[in-house]
């Protein structure tokens, strides 16, 4: 948080006292406040029998039933806790990969009376108990309380609400962990000197979240969070995770932050750290892959929603930031790419954008749209000067369909 503020602070020093009355507004907005809350976000669908992963380093091994189980029970409890959301969820399951594989482990050795507790086998690394091999004698809870999964997971997160009150720290106890490498993180929470093991579970734990976390909205529900989709196979989510943006250009007319000429803002801007993921907004196909003047890279997705086509668009990746090619198939809330500040950017954000009719249609409010479709609680466009990234030039301005993927830079302006 203090860095994305930062981010604004900078921008307010950089262009025009107006601004500081807008970034305020938005940040007061209870409106935009209420998108920001973390929690009731991950509703865990249906436990798959199993689930073939693979860690960074390449290795593929296959989670069973009873591991997935696991990881479902610390995404539910995380999803209580506000302020954890999905990055915090991320970071206690690489956290579990890494300690346990997420198996309930006894500890005969030092605790006999552990293997009276339902476990997946016996540790013995010092008197380290269950998921996240939590020892009795760092103050982390009794032999009877972390042979529980749900609790383990509490003191994982900690915080307010935690069961040790900042001691043990939990992820929630540590200052500035939204902004850390999730590996960082998962290390500061478990006291170990080796950040990259959990690093190299992070792939693991978003194959886990994607496979485990509810994408269909049921027809019952789907009266109260918009339109159905026309095969009703999927929802919206919002393009970047919760908790780790903060709204900072809206859509409309606006006086350029670089070049201070009045121009139009065809998207809308969310301040995030880079590196944040980049969130598909819906099951779609990708039409754009690559450099795009002004954007940066720029991803286009083409949708069909409600029978109609709409594509969204994902601005200002580095080269490095882009994970999908065009042709690819993706799925609502995959991780395609990472947001940077590529392009006319004044630093790290995601430009957003909606256009109805697809790939080359006229630009729409973004955020109104992601507010219609269940997605976000954003306040409607006020047109005005503001922070954030180029505005680029009017609501027709096409973008170039690529055949296939991307192989030579198309030219670029800006920095
Ligand atoms: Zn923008």
């Amino acid at each position: 948080m203090f860095r994305k503020l930062a981010v604004l602070a900078l921008a307010v020093l950089f262009f025009a006292p107006a601004t500081l009355l807008l970034s305020v507004g938005v940040l007061m907005n209870p409106a935009a406040n209420a998108a920001c809350s973390t929690t009731g976000s991950l509703s865990v669908g249906t436990v798959p029998d199993n689930l073939r992963v693979t860690t960074a380093d390449g290795s593929t091994f296959t989670l069973s039933k009873a591991q997935l189980t696991h990881a479902a029970t610390i995404i539910t409890v995380g999803d209580k806790i506000d302020g954890v959301g999905r990055p915090g969820v991320k970071i206690a399951l690489m956290a579990a990969l890494t300690e346990s594989t997420l198996r309930m482990l006894a500890n005969t050795g030092t605790y006999p009376e552990s293997g009276d507790y339902p476990n997946d086998g016996n540790g013995g690394d010092h008197d380290s108990l269950g998921l996240f091999q939590m020892r009795p004698q760092s103050g982390w809870g009794t032999v009877a309380d972390l042979m529980d999964p749900a609790y383990q997971a509490r003191a994982f997160f900690g915080g307010p609400t935690g069961p040790n009150h900042g001691s043990p720290q939990g992820l929630l106890d540590i200052l500035g962990w939204q902004t850390m490498d999730p590996g960082e993180a998962a290390q500061s929470v478990e006291v170990s000197a080796f950040p990259d093991r959990y690093r190299n579970n992070a792939p693991v734990a978003d194959a886990i979240l994607n496979a485990l976390i509810s994408t269909t909205v049921s027809r019952a529900d789907s009266a109260t969070v918009g339109p159905t989709f026309a095969d009703g196979s999927s929802h919206m989510v919002f393009p970047l995770p919760a908790g780790s943006w903060v709204l900072a250009s809206p859509f409309g007319a606006r006086i350029h932050p670089i070049t201070g000429e009045v121009s139009f803002h065809t998207g809308t801007d969310f301040a995030a750290p880079a590196g944040t993921p980049i969130l598909a907004a819906a099951d779609g196909v990708v039409t754009v892959a690559g450099p795009v003047a002004g954007y940066g890279n720029l991803i286009v997705i083409e949708h069909r929603i409600d029978g109609r086509t709409v594509a969204t668009a994902y601005g200002h990746m580095w080269d490095t930031g882009i994970l999908v090619q065009v042709g690819d198939r993706v799925t609502a809330g995959q991780h395609i790419g990472d947001v940077g500040s590529d392009g006319m950017s004044t630093g790290p954000h995601l430009h957003f954008e909606v256009r109805p009719g697809g790939t080359n249609g006229t630009a729409i409010d973004a955020a109104a749209w992601l507010t219609q479709h269940g997605a976000a609680n954003l306040p409607t466009a006020t047109t005005g000067p503001t922070t954030g990234c180029e505005a680029h030039g009017t609501t027709a301005v096409a973008w170039p369909v690529q055949a296939g993927p991307i192989t030579a830079p198309v030219s670029r302006r800006g920095a």
